[in-house]
């Protein structure tokens, strides 16, 4: 089945085939680096995250180029309102987005660039447009004269009709359907940061940063261009007048957009108590593989209505999903095979797969693996499975997780590493009444008094440990202090789950 996607700007599903051979041109809005994003942004980001993992995975080499917009009237307001200078102040938020990215195992575009880096190309291409009569100097800044572009509008289906000549706005965004010419180049406001430039002084308008950034990197005709709807217009739209105005080509062959996400049924907002970053999320204990598994589970062109219901089922369908993949490969099956059973892997493969090739389908591409998950725990517990049909079930979920990405289990890590969990150091009191042979060996694991602990004081190793010393004083037929070992991990918000596969631990 071939690779189908939502063109925008044919209003239409058509097949992705790339212009040269099997290498692919992408370029992606990134984020305008004045505050921490919220998860609605992050919606879009994983979409984007899936859609590069889908084309790799298809085969194709990807190149893909997304920018920061380091400069803007966002970035210069809190800038300025923080006493610091724009690359200082943006240098910390661009720490944040990478930072945030690794937890949600968003891959890393080929290329990332901060649109402060290309001011002399957005220059350069300014002057081309005024040269061919496209924009014009005003007050010292440069506009990009809408009516000279015949086909203004063709991304938005802009309706054109009321379109004043000559009526100007400086602001990066504007309201719908009210098409104007907008600012290439801006004249510096009192106290706002400027470049000397053979235009002037001044800085760029948001707009001309995305043509210049993805035709430097991607030349000027290349696949895939992608981001929010609320991005269509103006913003895209005006990105496609500027560069096809400047190069006579066509800019981009693909147009993809991804829905807003709302929170419970409600747009997101801050006076309406339901703003979240990701940060809010992780502070109040959610895992980044559930956040990422729930922005990706709705396909990206619909609605996707974020719940903490469904972040709790979000974490439960991964534990599903580890669990099934911990019973294959530790459980002890009969010897041979099952040709039927092989067969349903394969068929569920290819059924994840023709999910994906449908504009990136994921909701069914999980359905897919759940009713693979279904059967097979169905023809284990009936002891039809043998022992060689493990392969083909493990490719599948490893096919599937190449996408998804959230098999591993890599949140406690990553937390500890952008230090949203502190040593366990940190929290260790020595408790007074810990005295005698337990006190001295829990001295001696660094853990104090256990039940003053928390999950998050206990690293992974340390659990290993306490589970690895229950396991050897029960196989010693002390089950007393067995019993005790689990209670006190327990108090530590480790939960222990016993079966003949042996002993499994997980945080609550
Ligand atoms: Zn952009």
């Amino acid at each position: 089945m071939a690779f189908r996607i939502y063109n925008t700007l044919g209003g239409r599903l058509e097949e992705f085939k790339p212009l040269h051979d099997n290498q692919v041109g992408m370029y992606t809005c990134g984020p305008t680096v004045y505050d921490f994003p919220h998860i609605g942004n992050y919606r879009t980001f994983v979409f984007q995250d899936i859609l590069r993992r889908w084309l790799k995975y298809r085969g194709y080499r990807l190149r893909h180029v997304m920018n920061l917009t380091d400069v803007d009237d966002n970035t210069i307001r809190n800038s300025k309102a923080a006493g610091l200078s724009l690359r200082d102040y943006t240098a910390k938020y661009i720490g944040a987005f990478q930072a945030d990215r690794q937890l949600l195992g968003l891959e890393d575009p080929e290329i990332v660039v901060r649109a402060t880096d290309s001011i002399d190309d957005m220059v350069k291409l300014i002057q081309t447009l005024v040269e061919k009569g496209y924009a014009y100097a005003s007050e010292g800044s440069v506009y990009f004269r809408v009516a000279a572009f015949k086909n203004y509008g063709q991304l938005s289906k802009i309706d054109l009709s009321g379109i004043r000549d000559g009526a100007r706005i400086d602001s990066d965004k504007y309201d719908k359907n009210d098409a104007r010419d907008f600012a290439l180049w801006k004249a510096p406001k009192e106290g706002e940061p400027f470049w000397e430039t053979p235009l002037g002084p001044g800085r760029p308008g948001w707009h001309i940063e995305c043509s210049v950034m993805s035709m430097k990197y991607l030349g000027e005709t290349f696949d895939i261009h992608s981001g929010g709807v609320d991005l269509i217009f103006p913003h895209h739209e005006n990105e496609i007048a500027q560069s096809e105005a400047a190069t006579g080509k066509p800019f981009v062959r693909y147009w993809l957009h991804a829905e807003h996400l709302i929170v419970n049924g409600e747009k997101m907002s801050k006076s309406l108590g339901n703003f979240y970053t990701l940060r809010d999320l992780l502070g109040q204990g959610y895992k980044p593989s559930a956040i990422r598994y729930l922005l990706a589970s709705v396909p990206y062109r619909r609605h996707l209505n974020f719940t903490f219901d469904g972040l709790h089922q979000a974490q439960q369908s991964i534990d599903r999903l580890r669990n099934f993949r911990f019973r294959l490969t530790q459980e002890s099956f009969s010897p041979g095979e099952n040709a039927a059973l092989q067969d349903r892997a394969r068929a569920a493969c290819r059924a994840f797969e023709d999910a994906m090739d449908d504009n990136l389908n994921t909701a069914e591409a999980l359905g897919a693996i759940f009713a693979m998950v279904r059967d097979a725990n169905t023809a284990i517990d009936r002891g039809e499975f043998r022992a060689n049909d493990r392969t083909a079930f493990l490719e599948t979920l490893e096919r599937w997780d190449r996408i998804f990405a959230v098999l591993e289990d890599t949140d406690y890590g990553k937390l500890r590493q952008f230090g949203f969990i502190k040593e366990a150091r940190e929290f260790v009191k020595l408790d007074a009444d810990v005295s005698g042979p337990e006190g001295a060996e829990a001295r001696a694991m660094g853990n104090g008094h256990r039940s003053g602990l928390q999950a998050e004081s206990l690293t992974d190793e340390e659990i290993e440990r306490w589970v690895a010393e229950r396991d050897e004083v029960r196989r010693q037929g002390n089950f007393a202090r067995a019993d005790e070992i689990r209670r006190n991990l327990q108090k530590a918000g480790v939960i222990l789950e016993d079966s003949k596969l042996g002993t499994r631990w997980k945080r609550k």
